[in-house]
């Protein structure tokens, strides 16, 4: 299970091994307890304790990601740019791969690799989420701007020359664009995709509403944010997620 957190300043974040075996450790506790739950008696009140200590775990990882995020958004927060480009989740398919299946009871019916590989997909897709949900708030405390951007094809895209396909992306971590031979790690391509069409998004924001706005009151810039003014703001700090399996 890996969560890593890409920028197109080469800054990655990622559970560290603690954290790492802290969490397979809670997964396979709560793999054993589920299991005992299919076995005991309904309305049992030795079910309904396993009930409760298969939520304690469950809560606890959720805590343990919770820190997690906490301390990514806060570290990329404080870095020294002042715009962030980030994907927009809502138009990323994360459908892509299986959800575990559960029944009811919260028990993870037997199609055992993919429940796994489902698993950390939903801690990975929830983790983005919550970090860039906690980076959007730390951002504006700081008068700092969130840009959300479309991530669709931003794999596939070369950051060199814009040539987009399938091919280009032959494996997990190698990007070999195949009309310019651009090569890269393919997550720190992808960040970079992603800063192009946040500065892209922000130069395309019409000029003249933007002139008027901060000509007539300053005091409420933020919104409409000027050409010269990006230009003379730090290099943005995109961030991308890939899901990899160890
Ligand atoms: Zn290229």
């Amino acid at each position: 299970m890996v969560i890593p957190f890409q920028t197109s300043n080469q800054l990655s974040y990622d559970f560290d091994d603690k954290l790492k075996n802290k969490i397979k450790l809670k997964q396979k506790k709560l793999k054993k307890y589920q299991r005992k739950l299919a076995r005991q008696k309904k309305g049992s009140t030795s079910r309904n304790k396993t009930k409760t200590k298969i939520a304690k775990i469950h809560s606890k990882i959720s805590n343990t990601r919770h820190d997690f995020c906490h301390k990514v958004s806060h570290s990329i927060v404080n870095s020294d740019a002042k715009i962030f480009a980030v994907e927009d989740l809502k138009l990323k398919n994360m459908t892509k791969s299986p959800m575990p299946k559960q029944d009811v009871s919260g028990k993870y019916l037997p199609n055992m690799r993919k429940a796994k590989a489902g698993l950390n997909r939903e801690l990975l897709s929830k983790g983005l989420a919550k970090t860039i949900e906690f980076l959007e708030y730390k951002a504006k405390k700081y008068g700092k701007l969130v840009v959300k951007v479309s991530p669709h094809y931003s794999s596939q895209e070369c950051a060199n020359c814009g040539h987009t396909h399938a091919d280009n992306r032959k494996t997990q971590d190698n990007f070999l664009c195949l009309l310019c031979g651009n090569h890269d790690n393919a997550d720190i391509n992808a960040a970079k995709i992603i800063a192009k069409r946040g500065v892209q998004f922000l130069l395309s924001k019409p000029k003249a509403k933007t002139r008027t706005r901060l000509g007539t009151s300053r005091s409420k810039a933020g919104r409409g944010i000027s050409k010269t003014k990006l230009e003379q703001s730090n290099p943005l700090i995109p961030m991308t997620s890939e899901a990899r399996s160890l």
